[in-house]
């Protein structure tokens, strides 16, 4: 059994005392994520384990690569065991070598989003000490260079010792960079001496979704994050000969452990597509006979309303899984009809949280609840009143709380965050408002911080989206709070319309919730058009972007003072 070591400094371990129970109750099966691979790889060698745009590894060849790359490492660099690296790349058959050739060296890969820029690349690199920063050449066409754009900031960190670019042929990189092609075939795999990896240690670091400010690192180690692949893969029952398909970034944990980690548990096929817009995801879907995947409920909009959806072979999908944000009920209805899949409707949290729905249970459940906890026999999941002190009745709508072998234990190096989020005996309150159903299943009714209080009296924006974007002009909504001196706040919605050439009114809109029998004063007092409303680095809606610009324009109207 090894416990956590607890080396690095800012980085908050499991207790002994809940590291030895998981252990040896089973949850943690005492394997890092390469440890996982290999396993797979020895029971199907020739099983494809990964096929990209232009390359395809068997789960024999992406052990071998992933083994030359960490080989490299150990003979050319001086990165040790639970130094950082920052990864910076697409939706990509590399990512995976690199991401198990970090494993097999217990280095840990903090997971940057391609969308994420300056602000963002200068804090991770800077929170974690990276000493590593690999990106994408001109191998992949984002639309944006990389290599440009890490080189001019690079030099500024003295930690950044080795700089790396999925290249193809032709690109001639900066003097201090490496070309990734060098790094996977300059050793071979046998030239790797093992690293005593500790499961228990972290095995990566996501990022917090960042609708807030900077990202959080959060730390994941092996084991709490096996734990994951493998109740996630139950949930879905995940099969052998299924191909999975990540649809949001693959550093996301949305993609990273409920679809690539899931897969691998399961020893499936992953299929991965660089440029993750609606007409590649769906060709991509026909063209590997794509099976289960998760995307955020906007791309599932975008599938439905895609004018050439039905020239597509969809018929391969079993499973989609999808959350982030609130899935409207009419989406899932429509595809569950359709395509006659599963539906997995998803609360998740990068710091552990998973609550979902499964593939048999009956459409409405799928529609309207996000299902069971992943884990029910081992998740410890409360339900408390606002301040804190008490759980909440059944049914009754309160602070989603976690603790258990499958959840994050503290952001990294930010101990006044976690001081505010985890209690002495390691709960964690993660400010999202849920509930439990009778039958046992969750509902959510969103951020405490979504709750616009408007006068004294709750409203809460997600459950109203869901009723604005069933109106029949309206293709997407968010509902924020917009400041009001006398009232607090008062709930504005932003709308992109199904066609840019309708009209709708504020009136229009209220009267529509007045039909429905939304209460007045939830009705939203002020509507916004906007021909795209602007995204998170995985595609959620940006709140805060939404915030910012409704003062401004209060502060310019007159309405609101300007030091506000
Ligand atoms: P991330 O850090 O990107 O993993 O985002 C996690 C947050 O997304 C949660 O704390 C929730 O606020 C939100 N979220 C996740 N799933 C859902 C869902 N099904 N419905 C509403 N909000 C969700």
């Amino acid at each position: 059994m090894q416990l956590p070591s607890a080396e690095i400094d800012g980085y908050v371990p499991f207790s002994d005392e809940r590291a030895t129970r998981y252990i040896e109750d089973g949850s943690w099966n005492e394997q890092a994520f390469h440890e996982v691979l290999d396993e797979r790889a020895e029971r199907h060698p020739d099983q494809t384990a990964v096929v990209g745009p232009d390359r395809e590894l068997s789960y024999a060849q992406l052990v071998e690569t992933s083994k030359r790359i960490a080989a490299f490492y150990q003979h050319e660099t001086d990165l040790e065991r639970l130094d950082r690296v920052v990864f910076q790349l697409p939706n990509s058959v590399e990512f995976l070598e690199m991401f198990f050739a970090c494993s097999r060296l217990g280095v840990i890969p903090v997971m940057l989003l391609p969308r994420h820029r300056e602000s963002e690349a200068r804090h991770v690199v800077e929170l974690t000490d990276a000493k590593a920063y690999i990106t994408t050449g001109d191998r992949y066409d984002l639309g944006f260079d990389y290599v440009d754009f890490v080189t001019e900031f690079a030099d500024e960190y003295s930690t950044l010792e080795q700089l790396v670019a999925v290249a193809g042929a032709q690109q001639e990189l900066p003097a201090n960079w490496s070309g990734f092609d060098e790094i996977r075939t300059a050793y071979e795999p046998g030239d790797l001496s093992p690293v005593d990896v500790n499961p228990s240690d972290p095995g990566v670091m996501l990022l917090s979704g960042g609708t807030t400010g900077l990202p959080k690192g959060i730390p994941r180690t092996h084991n709490d994050y096996v734990f994951q692949w493998e109740q996630m893969a139950a949930a879905v029952d995940v099969q052998e000969d299924w191909t999975a398909f990540p649809s949001v970034p693959i550093g996301h944990n949305a993609s990273l452990c409920c679809v690539i980690g899931s897969a691998i548990w399961a020893g499936a096929t992953i299929a991965v597509e660089p440029v993750l817009k609606p007409d590649r995801l769906l060709e991509l879907i026909e063209d590997v006979g794509g099976t289960y995947s998760l995307p955020v409920p906007t791309q599932l909009v975008d599938i439905l309303e895609h004018p050439d959806r039905d020239s597509y072979d969809l018929s391969s999908l079993e499973v989609l899984i999808s959350g982030g944000q609130k899935v409207p009920p009419r989406v899932v209805y429509e595809l569950v009809e359709e395509y006659e899949i599963g539906f997995c409707n998803i609360f998740g949290m990068a710091e552990g949280p998973l609550i979902c729905t499964r593939p048999n249970d009956d459409v409405d459940t799928q529609a309207n609840t996000v299902g069971r906890p992943i884990a029910p026999d081992e998740d410890e999941i409360k339900i408390v009143s606002e301040d804190r002190q008490s759980t909440v009745d059944q049914g009754q709508q309160g602070e989603l709380t976690v603790r258990g072998p499958g959840y994050f234990t503290g952001y990294f190096r930010t101990p006044e965050e976690n001081a505010e989020n985890f209690d002495d005996d390691g709960w964690f309150y993660t400010e999202d408002l849920l509930s439990i159903d009778d039958d046992g299943n969750y509902r959510v009714h969103g951020r405490i911080k979504e709750t616009i209080i408007r006068g004294g009296e709750n409203i809460y924006a997600p459950d109203l989206e869901d009723v604005i974007i069933e109106h029949e002009a309206i293709e997407n909504v968010a509902v924020i709070g917009m400041p009001d001196e006398r009232l607090g706040e008062r709930p504005v919605a932003f709308v992109e319309l199904r066609d840019r050439g309708d009209d709708l009114t504020l009136e229009a809109l209220q009267s529509y919730l007045s039909d429905r029998g939304i209460a007045v004063f939830k009705r939203p007092e002020r509507l916004e058009i906007v021909d795209d409303l602007p995204r998170t680095s995985v595609g959620k809606i940006a709140k805060v972007d939404l915030e910012e610009r409704i003062i401004e324009q209060l502060k310019n109207e007159g309405q609101l003072s300007d030091e506000y």
